[in-house]
């Protein structure tokens, strides 16, 4: 048996990064893991993108510089070439959040099909986008509430479906695959209905649209099988992005809020348990399904490397295997998975400075809140840090 990723090498894991980008990179984690800073700051950005506040310039060379690619396709250009040059692969992610009219929704579809000839062009497998780019957040939740929809709000409906389509439609023709990234709850039914559809249609020969699950919530194991029974009866292919979720709070406090059970898992270790379980059901369906998992967990990675080493009918760069991570966090898992021959892709947001705040708020936010990861960002930050020193003197 081959030996698995080393993901304790900080050499490979940081190789990218300069000598500057790698001290930026512990200041913000450092910052990040300060209790008040990170109670406070997510905070702050959530107010700063909501009043339009003049924070860019603080941002420019910080956060954003660390956690996005830049602020159009063309700025991402050199990072993409540097993580192409180690193997990494390339997920280009319009990730400007909060539009509110048609005309915007439009513009951000635009750029969406864009960014997709832009991974053709890289020659990169995956384009992505966030239903709440195109379509107004209000709207998909009435449609998942099952509300009579107004005149304007089905003309509205039928402007989304059809970014949708247009998008799915794209990626088939320049052959790669799209993701349609998962949101809350309450949005999520209206959004599964059109990716299915979606699915159904463009899937018939190879995952052209990937549909995104989020583990965290205590429904969605049965909704896999359900959907993947659905593929079988319809024979389409599944792709499928696995995630925990990124909502958590939000969840729970609505949950609370409005007084209905959570949706979403009481501990951390039933939302590991539902993902790895979820991971290993696709993995044992792969004639049907194919896998993206988008995790920094190290051991919910390991499961799916090890699955793939164990099996002699699978290579390590199997097109159905994706494991990927958000620019800027654990380069331990990505780089190492990359070395060692699997398929292995970050995530590059990119977009205004003013206009990728949410997501740079949920980023501050979700680091701070996982203890774990934070520290192991540190420590793996500080042993290169080290090991560059020594190699110095
Ligand atoms: C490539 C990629 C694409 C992504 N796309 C999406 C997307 O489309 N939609 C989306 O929602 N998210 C998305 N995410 C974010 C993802 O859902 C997670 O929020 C994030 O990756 C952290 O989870 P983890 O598996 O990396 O790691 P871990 O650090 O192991 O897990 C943290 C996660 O566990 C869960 N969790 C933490 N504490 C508890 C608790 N007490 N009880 C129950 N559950 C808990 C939460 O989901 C939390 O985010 C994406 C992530 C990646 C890497």
């Amino acid at each position: 048996m081959l030996n698995g990723p080393n993901f304790e090498d900080t050499l490979v894991a940081y190789k990218h990064l300069d000598d500057k980008a790698l001290i930026r990179a512990h200041q913000i984690f450092s910052l990040m893991d300060q209790p008040i800073l990170a109670r406070v700051g997510p905070l702050v950005l959530e107010l700063a993108s909501r009043l339009g506040l003049p924070v860019s310039f603080l941002l420019r060379k910080t956060l954003f510089a660390h956690f996005c690619g830049g602020e159009s396709l063309q700025a991402c250009a050199a990072l993409v070439e540097s993580l192409k040059r180690e193997q990494v692969g390339v997920v280009l992610d319009y990730a400007v959040e909060g539009s509110q009219s048609e005309e915007s929704f439009d513009r951000c579809c635009d750029e969406i099909l864009r960014s997709l000839a832009a991974c053709k062009a890289y020659e990169q497998p995956f384009g992505v986008f966030k239903p709440t780019g195109i379509v107004a957040p209000n709207l998909l939740q009435n449609i998942t509430e099952g509300r009579t929809l107004s005149a304007t709000e089905e003309e509205s409906a039928r402007r989304g479906q059809q970014r949708f389509a247009r998008i799915a439609q794209k990626a088939e023709e320049l052959g790669i695959s799209v993701m349609i990234d998962a949101e809350e709850s309450w949005l999520q039914d209206a959004i599964d209905r059109w990716v299915e559809a979606l699915m159904r249609e463009r899937n018939t020969s190879r995952p052209v649209v990937y549909h995104t699950i989020q583990f965290y919530r205590k429904d969605r194991l049965g909704y896999l099988k359900q959907l993947l029974k659905t593929a079988e009866k319809g024979n389409f292919y599944l792709g499928l992005k696995l995630v925990r979720g990124a909502y958590l709070d939000k969840e729970r406090e609505r949950a609370r809020l409005q007084s209905y059970p959570s949706p979403v898992h009481e501990t951390k270790q039933d939302t590991d348990n539902n993902f790895n379980t979820a991971l290993m059901f696709c993995w044992e369906h792969k004639d049907r399904i194919s896998i993206f998992s988008g995790t920094h967990n190290e051991i919910s990675t390991s499961l799916l490397t090890q699955a793939v080493d164990r099996d002699p009918s699978v290579e390590r760069n199997d097109p159905r295997f994706v494991s990927a991570q958000l620019l800027g966090m654990s380069d331990n898992l990505t780089f190492n998975l990359a070395r060692n021959g699997f398929r292995a892709m970050k995530y590059v947001p990119y977009g205004p400075v003013k206009a990728v705040l949410p997501y740079l708020a949920r980023r501050a936010r979700e680091n701070s809140s996982i203890t774990g990861q934070m520290a192991r960002e540190l420590a793996m930050l500080r042993k290169e840090l080290a090991r560059r020193k020594s190699v110095r003197s």
